[in-house]
């Protein structure tokens, strides 16, 4: 870290100490070229990534949009609604662990189709059948056989 005072490369920490909420810590330095003493603060950054669509164009992340996602797929099955929110809690955990300034649309729309796989399985076809773009229409066919008879065909789905 550079002397604020004179620009010199060369500064030591003389003291570092956690911030009473535990958020930032707090370091004293000295300047070796000028002797002068400054203060740094460090704190995590915890900020949503942009989106970036299919057409490259960026939005903010939208926690609404997402929702909807859900609740569409959800429509009419009986999943409660704080299995919703949770899931919703894990993508947006995800993204932030990720700490990453972009992240696609596609691959938020991955993790949507991994959690209501968990959730319901006919919000899960509903979903991907719309997001997912599918090869063709008999991988589609064989997807809602998945479904209807489970285990008839090996998951294709990234592991947890
Ligand atoms: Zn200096």
């Amino acid at each position: 870290m550079k002397c604020p005072f004179c620009n010199g490369a060369d500064t030591q920490v003389i003291d570092s100490r956690v911030s009473e909420q535990g958020d930032s810590i707090r370091r004293r330095r000295k300047c070796a070229a000028c002797g002068k003493r400054f203060t740094t603060y460090e704190t995590a950054e915890l900020r949503m990534p942009q989106v970036v669509k299919g057409d490259g164009s960026r939005a903010d992340f939208d926690e609404a949009k997402l929702r909807t996602g859900f609740q569409r797929a959800l429509h009419k099955r009986p999943v409660p609604t704080e299995f919703v929110d949770a899931a919703i809690g894990r993508i947006v955990q995800a993204l932030l662990a990720r700490g990453e300034r972009e992240v696609s649309s596609r691959e938020i729309g991955e993790m949507v189709m991994q959690e209501l796989y968990k959730l319901d399985k006919v919000a899960y076809i509903r979903f991907a059948s719309v997001y997912r773009s599918f090869s063709d229409v008999s991988d589609f066919r064989d997807a809602l056989a998945e479904v209807e008879q489970p285990g008839k065909r090996a998951r294709k789905l990234p592991a947890q």
